[in-house]
């Protein structure tokens, strides 16, 4: 009944808000990711209510099945132990007959769980799951429910388009995502919302691409008056992301302007864990920013005249991405303590998040937002590109 009112509603919505010309008959449902949402676990309880099985991840071959699961798993010497059963294996895969999801310490997930024993003796655990599940589980964790839909089908696209350009990056690897903010942040089936489970139903299959290709489609919470370039940060530099894109739509954002005060012994500390060589803290100067206005380079003196000069990004990194939200920052000194007062929320690069906020409440549709971040590129079907990923 709850799914025939979301087949419904959803095509009321594709009808109510078009995002474009391009029909909707596009299928993303059968590509998966694979999304890490639990490392270094000594042990984690996994419950299903329904019918499972546990497969060998070489083999393929079941290994242990039943009507229920509800049970504690931990690593072993030689392999993985479920409940009372040790399976000598290094990977193994839990699958639910469909009727329920799973389990996995009081989070829920749709999809099946891989477990990896890892050479550290302790279990990584990685949700395989559709795309589109998988959105359902991000976008509440990226953005409020309660903002307008044409936000949140932005949202959807960019997170959609960022996850399969991270599948392709990563597919060497044992896992696409992460389920935090190195990735998105996913909270998996218990983190599930009408609104924003609505906004990827209604933008099935559509994705940014940029000459042909799939868009890296990076964003974040606030830029505070411009978007940074990518080139200052990783080694990418297509046209999209060159940033220095003008928004005064996030003027509303919570996070447009900050202030944070840390005691000196902490950033001493940290840069210490960090290999720089340097005493108490004297002095901390901009020496240069970059035309975004935030930080390029910071020079740190301690009182003995000895000084370390390092970049904003690794400054930011190295006390913490939710300690200093942002490099767009003035530092100053006052007993004991460095203060900074900032400005935005996240690496300013693609779209702001609370710009996008911004520009749907004023009436503007999905397709102008990803437009005015992203420009020059196009809304695309994942069938049109493929292969490409
Ligand atoms: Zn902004």
């Amino acid at each position: 009944m709850k799914r025939a009112v979301v087949i419904i509603m959803t095509t009321i919505l594709a009808v109510l808000f078009p995002l474009n010309a391009i029909a909707m008959d596009i299928s993303s449902d059968n590509i998966m990711v694979r999304v890490m949402v639990m490392d270094d676990k000594d042990s984690v309880c996994i419950a299903i209510k329904s019918c499972y099985k546990v497969m060998a991840k070489d083999t393929d071959r079941v290994v242990m099945d039943g009507p229920r699961l509800s049970a504690k798993v931990l690593a072993t010497k030689d392999g993985i132990m479920i409940g009372i059963r040790e399976l000598k294996m290094r990977s193994i895969e839990i699958v639910s007959d469909g009727k329920t999801k799973i389990s996995v310490g009081g989070r829920i997930f749709r999809g099946s769980i891989e477990i990896i024993r890892k050479e550290n003796g302790k279990l990584m655990l990685i949700n395989r799951i559709a795309l589109d599940d998988y959105l359902y589980g991000v976008l509440y964790h990226e953005v409020s429910h309660r903002w307008p839909m044409e936000v949140l089908k932005a949202q959807a696209i960019v997170a959609r388009t960022f996850a399969l350009f991270q599948a392709r990056q990563n597919k060497n690897k044992p896992y696409d995502l992460r389920s935090d903010v190195y990735s998105q942040v996913y909270g998996g089936s218990t983190s599930e919302r009408w609104s924003t489970t609505m906004a990827v139903n209604v933008t099935k299959g559509k994705v940014l691409v940029y000459d042909g290709d799939i868009l890296p489609a990076y964003y974040h919470a606030t830029c505070a008056g411009s978007t940074e370039s990518a080139s200052n940060l990783w080694k990418t530099d297509i046209g999209p992301l060159k940033g220095g894109i003008l928004c005064d739509y996030c003027r509303i954002s919570p996070h447009y302007k900050w202030m944070k005060e840390i005691p000196l012994w902490k950033v001493e500390e940290n840069l210490c864990k960090g290999q720089y060589n340097i005493g108490k803290i004297a002095s901390v100067s901009v020496l240069s920013r970059n035309s975004s206005g935030r930080v390029d380079k910071l020079e740190i003196k301690d009182d003995s005249g000895v000084s370390v000069i390092l970049t904003g990004k690794d400054f930011r990194q190295l006390l913490g991405p939710n300690e200093i939200r942002s490099t767009k920052f003035d530092p100053s000194i006052k007993c004991g303590s460095l203060i900074l007062e900032g400005y935005g929320w996240g690496h300013g690069v693609g779209m702001c998040q609370w710009g996008a906020f911004g520009m749907a409440s004023q009436g503007k549709k999905a397709a102008e937002i990803l437009q005015f971040y992203y420009p020059g590129t196009e809304i695309a079907t994942i069938d049109q590109i493929r292969g490409r990923f």
